[in-house]
């Protein structure tokens, strides 16, 4: 999953479990000889790293220390992250040798299984001099089950229940799906790409942590070229096996093609591609967004940018609108555009630049035509209302700035801001805008909500000691759950032929411009569904 920018659980959550190791940090020493006479001052040994599922990953460095050192430290690399966090570890308080050890406890924080670290500590005397040891890497696996391995061309599939059919069988689908969607993209793959199948539901759940939605049947984390799936004994002949594979795959492809520093894809397009791919626009996909458009609970589009929302008939609903919209563009714009639309966010622009450069429609008359054609009307908006405009300095003549939040701020109601549009798909810039006219309640809820976040966000801060960095960050996995629903038998591994007609803009685009929006958590408070249903 993909959250606005990141699920801000799943954040947390990391974040937490960096907490919790770091305060964990120890330094062993065992300090054998106490004088060194050594040319080296640092002298270090063989690093070694060992880890134990659900429990710890522990990394060990004997050293020679000529003097006592000042400071100790523990640089630990995690996938996708920039470069290493840096975790202070008690320096040794005598010289001579001994055995730095550092000791990630994962009883409250959670790793995906398959996650590398690397790590090398740096020991720096008292003069300020740092002498940094060699790296050693650890990866973090599920050792619940005896995995059987296969390796294909870039995808090596590991399952620990049916026979070596089953492996080979989903290996074969998995291969065939990252070539394919690699060719549609246009993107060549070269790195290998790991595909766990667990076939109970609670090992499953367990291996993708807390916070793990009930409906997920498949999880793809682009950051570690994973992909973790559900098939139980009894589906290993099923259709499901052709389905989900293709479709997490397709998530890591489409995380190579998009891949940015700036700006993520919305979540919709890359769930709507990977279901296009995988199952097409299907019948019950169709079904559910033409009845969602005549009853008028059609969800807009900028409303699934990030996570999608939680409760099962919004949930399924989410992927049959992102299905639908690209299927849309493939019909009215020709499945070059998608493409074209798809590998522009590769060079971090905005989703408006994307839309407008691929489709030559900009985000809200593409989400006006996608709804007219579903027959759906633009839906009414309802949550935060964008920020009134402050007060201007006395002697101000020129046009009102953008409206911001300010604590204190008295809100004009009514005012008119600078009108600049936000982009209606997508998220919004990190300015505010918008100039609707609201009031003090509006600017209140926004205040306190930003107030909640910024709350949470200190709290994390200050729980979190110097030296902390999150466990397993990066990038966060991109475009996770697959809805299990009923499948097709067929996977349409192509894509339809291309219908192009240029649809012509509409006379009214919607919506009106979006108000600045705090980034969502990943979850709704919505109840859970009673019944959960089974991938
Ligand atoms: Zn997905």
């Amino acid at each position: 999953m993909t959250g606005t920018s990141r699920p801000v659980t799943r954040a947390l959550r990391r974040i937490a479990a960096s907490w919790v190791a770091v305060s964990l940090a120890v330094a062993s020493l065992l300090v054998v000889v106490a004088p060194a006479v050594a040319a080296d001052p640092v002298k270090f040994g063989t690093a070694t790293a060992s880890s134990t599922y659900g429990t710890s990953i522990v990394f060990k460095q004997p050293v020679d220390l000529a003097t006592v050192p000042k400071r100790v430290e523990l640089l630990m690399q995690t996938p996708g992250a920039a470069g290493p966090g840096v975790i202070d570890v008690d320096a040794p308080t005598k010289s001579g040798s001994s055995t730095l050890s550092f000791n990630v406890s994962l009883a409250d924080g959670h790793i995906v299984p398959n996650t590398t670290f690397v790590a090398r500590w740096r020991v720096t005397d008292a003069d300020g001099k740092t002498w940094l040891g060699p790296p050693v890497s650890q990866t973090y696996a599920d050792t619940r089950v005896d995995w059987k391995t296969l390796k294909g061309k870039l995808v090596t599939v590991h399952w620990y229940q049916g026979g070596d059919a089953f492996g080979q069988r989903a290996l074969k689908i998995g291969d065939d799906a990252v070539a394919q969607t690699s060719q549609l993209l246009g993107v060549t793959e070269t790195d290998p790409i790991d595909f766990f199948i667990y076939a109970d539901q609670d090992k499953f759940y367990d291996a993708l942590g807390p916070a793990t939605r009930e409906n997920v049947g498949g999880e793809a984390h682009a950051d570690i070229r994973t992909m973790f799936a559900l098939i139980t004994p009894a589906e290993i002949n099923d259709s499901w096996v052709s389905t989900v594979v293709p479709h997490e795959l397709t998530h890591l492809v489409f995380d190579t093609a998009t891949k940015n520093p700036y700006h993520e894809p919305p979540h919709w397009l890359n769930e709507g591609l990977a279901v296009y791919l995988s199952e097409g626009y299907a019948s019950s996909y169709r079904n559910q967004v033409e009845s969602a458009a005549k009853d008028g609970s059609i969800m807009p589009l900028d409303g699934l940018v990030g996570a999608f929302p939680t409760t099962r008939d919004r949930f399924f609903l989410a992927y049959g609108e992102s299905v639908s919209a690209v299927d849309w563009i493939v019909a009215n714009k020709g499945r070059d555009a998608l493409i074209g639309l798809i590998r522009s966010y590769a060079d971090g622009v905005s989703d408006e630049a994307a839309f407008k450069n691929a489709l030559g429609l900009d985000t809200a008359a593409f989400q006006q035509a996608w709804l007219g054609s579903v027959g759906a009307q633009a839906p009414v908006r309802h949550g935060p209302l964008p920020a009134p405009v402050g007060p201007l300095p006395q002697g101000w003549s020129g046009a009102a700035p953008n409206p911001s939040v300010q604590p204190g701020a008295t809100g004009v109601p009514g005012a008119a801001a600078s009108p600049e549009v936000n982009p209606a798909i997508g998220r919004p810039p990190g300015a505010t805008s918008g100039g609707l006219s609201v009031g003090i309640v509006a600017a209140a809820v926004l205040v306190g909500v930003g107030a909640v976040l910024i709350g949470v966000l200190l709290v994390q801060r200050s729980r979190r000691p110097h030296g902390a960095i999150p466990l397993a960050v990066g990038s966060e996995p991109k475009g996770a759950d697959l809805p299990p629903t009923d499948r097709p038998g067929s996977v349409p591994w192509s894509l339809p032929a291309e219908v192009p007609a240029d649809v012509p803009p509409p006379d009214d685009p919607w919506p009106p411009p979006l108000p600045p929006s705090a980034p969502a958590p990943a979850e709704s408070p919505e109840t859970r569904p009673p019944d959960q249903p089974q991938p």
